[in-house]
């Protein structure tokens, strides 16, 4: 094995030999004769499917380092090709070890969560959506490859989507809202593609629940998030509970930032900035950076200091933007290689300094629960991640001076905390949307844009967007692509950022065992489900009434 990510490099494995591995799993899962045999069938199997997953990101990771790499893009659709024949083979499998009668023991062994989530795979797949499956994924790279290949004029320029939401935090109120404006226009002139796009998935993801059984795709999505030992009506609570407790306090965040900036009205190109001169930003480049963060994991302790040491040292990171490389930022494990990886796109924000706060958080956590008993609890559900990224976000707030400087650093902590508070509205209002869009499969693009608005209504109220073509007309929603490329998926960013705010809120008062218990959290994995994740580092969950009564008011002494 290399020891260092850039010399790190596996072969693509074999579909009719992992095919025939496969069935001699299944022969001898049919043999077995007690739990003990079963474990030993379930360790070769995981050795089997970190092979293909260590391919699979590794393959996903050198496309995104380098998308314009013949080789890289070639060994990147074959994956995308051949990835639903190895969900199969994976599924049935998984099918097989839900029934074996030794079952009970093996939870014990390897965490009923697990099976939990297994129970989830099998339940929203099946070969009979195969075919739709793949026509869902089509419809996502449409929606990908149409923003993605938008070039809008500005200021004499051409921008992508992303180049252009950087205006967003400038100083230059007339530059926010002429960005804004043009963002607006290329999203209106896109509406008949955005609206197809869109009309012809809710189609295709109501057939799909009704051929899989159920009633709506809105019980398949929550299958397809495994979502474990909650639902529809939790979910729908907590949006309440934002509504009645964070809209009010949004609100007031909003009013004092129409003070700071000394505007008549707060406009929708005003809603990121939060102080007079701009955003504050890191104060120097790549190196500095990587420096500053160095000192900030030492000596904030609890592991992450060695651990930030090895990721340099294995050359596990790659922040740089350059020509060809993928935009956005994400963090995988790679199983065989024993060592998480993250990637990202300096551009000299704030974004930047999340990369150490955010990202490494998820690299930390992965890394922490890289000996749980399967690679499949490595990493917990998706809306439990989110807690150790966002969590170590605030964490780290004590230490923002070496990126930001004295004054910035203040500054930088009220607009972190400011802007996620009015971030939970507008994330419950994606949800929202969802369970609408989904509850009525029937409706017409117009009549899904009227519950948008409906939506805005409750939870934006401050939002104001003037006469903005696309918002105006109720389109907002489709700027954001995970409503297109992951239903569900947005939900999780609240709940975590729900956990996420209550480690901030007991740092205050104790900074070291906050960070213990961070640290120990990280280490549990996936072997709990979500709301056992929580009680076992002692949050409340976001479906108890009341859930963000504390947080809001330490937010509220905070922000005063
Ligand atoms: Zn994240």
């Amino acid at each position: 094995m290399a020891s260092t990510f850039p010399d790190y490099s596996i072969p693509q494995p074999d579909l009719a030999a992992t095919t025939a591995q496969y069935g001699e799993f299944h022969t001898r899962l049919a043999a077995a004769e007690s739990a003990a045999d079963c474990l030993a069938i379930v360790a070769d199997w995981d050795a089997l499917l970190c092979q293909f997953k260590e391919w699979a990101s590794l393959t996903y990771i050198h496309f995104q380092q380098d998308t314009q790499n013949e080789s890289y893009k070639s060994a990147k659709d074959e994956l995308d090709a051949i990835a639903p024949k190895y969900a199969d083979l994976e599924t049935r499998f998984k099918q097989a070890l839900l029934d074996s009668p030794f079952r009970s023991e093996l939870e014990e062994t390897l965490t009923p969560t697990l099976f939990a989530k297994w129970e989830c795979n099998t339940k929203s797949f099946a070969s009979v959506i195969e075919d739709d499956m793949a026509a869902e994924a089509k419809l996502q790279s449409e929606y990908t490859a149409l923003t993605a290949a938008a070039e809008i004029e500005f200021e004499g320029e051409k921008f992508t989507i992303s180049e252009l939401n950087k205006f967003g935090d400038d100083a230059d109120r007339e530059l926010r809202e002429g960005a804004y404006r043009a963002n607006s226009k290329w999203f209106i002139d896109k509406a008949p593609e955005l609206d197809r796009i869109y009309d012809e998935q809710v189609a295709l993801r109501q057939s799909m629940a009704v051929k899989l059984g159920y009633n709506n795709f809105t019980e398949l999505g929550y299958q397809r998030m495994t979502r474990i030992g909650y639902g529809p009506d939790e979910v729908a609570a907590f949006r309440d509970e934002v509504r009645d407790k964070v809209v009010p306090l949004a609100i007031e965040v909003a009013k004092k930032q129409k003070q700071t900036l000394g505007v008549e009205k707060l406009m929708f190109w005003d809603h990121c900035v939060h102080t007079v001169g701009g955003n504050p930003k890191p104060q120097g480049d790549h190196d500095w950076m990587v420096d500053r963060a160095t000192e900030m994991f030492d000596e904030m302790g609890a592991g992450l200091g060695s651990f930030f040491g090895e990721m340099k040292a294995r050359g596990a990171m790659d922040l740089k933007s350059r020509k060809g490389k993928a935009g956005g930022g994400f963090c995988d494990f790679l199983h065989q290689f024993e060592f998480p990886f993250i990637f990202a796109n300096f551009n000299g924000t704030r974004g930047d300094v999340d990369v150490f706060t955010h990202e490494v958080g998820h690299a930390f956590q992965s890394y922490s629960s890289r000996n749980q008993p399967m690679s499949d609890i490595v990493w917990p559900t998706t809306e439990a991640c989110e807690i150790h990224s966002m969590a170590l976000e605030f964490l780290t707030w004590p230490h923002m001076e070496k990126f930001y400087g004295e004054g910035a650093a203040e500054e930088l902590r009220r607009l972190h905390l400011s802007a996620y508070l009015q971030f939970l509205p507008y994330g419950v209002s994606i949800d929202h949307f969802q369970h609408m869009v989904y509850a009525n499969p029937e409706a017409t693009p117009e009549e899904r844009n009227e519950m948008w608005k409906e939506i805005e209504r409750t939870y934006l109220p401050w939002w104001d967007y003037a006469d903005l073509p696309a918002e105006s007309s109720g389109r907002l929603w489709q700027q954001k692509a995970h409503i297109y490329q992951c239903p569900f998926y947005y939900i999780d960013y609240c709940l975590a950022l729900t956990g996420a705010l209550q480690f901030w809120s007991k740092s205050r008062t104790d900074a070291k065992g906050t960070l213990e218990t961070y640290a120990e959290l990280c280490t549990r994995g996936g072997s709990k489900d979500y709301t056992g994740l929580l009680k076992s580092a002692g949050l409340r969950s976001p479906f108890e009434p009341g859930c963000l009564d504390e947080v809001i008011e330490d937010a509220k002494r905070y922000l005063a």
